[in-house]
C-alpha cells in the first residue's frame, strides 16, 4: 500500500493545518463574487477556514479573507458570508463527520 499523502490547507484566521476535509473553502469566483464553496470544487481563487464560526469571526476582524483573496471584501459581504457560514455549519460538520475514510485528494 502507498502512503496516502493527505492535502493540508491552512485556515486563513487561526493559521492552523489542516487537511482540507476540515476546512470551509471560501472562494472568490472569476466574477469577483466571494461565496462559501461547500463542494471545493467551484473554480477561482480559494481562502480556507476551519469550521468554526469563531475562526469566521476572527477572520473578519483581522480582514483576512482580503488578503488570501487578493481583493477587498466588503463589511456586508462578510455579513452575509457569516450568516452563511452558521447556516452551512451543521451540514459541514455532518458530512465531514460521515466521510471519515479518505477521498481523493
Ligand atoms: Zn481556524
Amino acid at each position: 500500500m502507498r502512503p496516502r499523502k493527505i492535502p493540508l490547507r491552512k485556515c486563513v484566521a487561526c493559521q492552523e493545518m489542516m487537511s482540507k476535509k476540515e476546512l470551509i473553502r471560501v472562494v472568490r469566483t472569476p466574477d469577483e463574487e466571494v461565496l462559501i464553496d461547500l463542494t471545493g470544487k467551484k473554480a477561482g481563487r480559494g481562502a480556507y477556514l476551519c469550521g468554526k464560526v469563531e475562526c469566521f469571526k476572527l477572520a473578519k476582524k483581522a480582514k483576512s479573507l482580503d488578503r488570501a483573496l487578493k481583493q477587498t471584501v466588503g463589511e456586508d459581504i462578510y455579513d452575509g458570508l457569516e450568516r452563511e457560514f452558521i447556516k452551512v455549519q451543521d451540514t459541514f460538520i455532518a458530512s465531514r463527520d460521515r466521510n471519515d475514510d479518505d477521498d481523493e485528494a
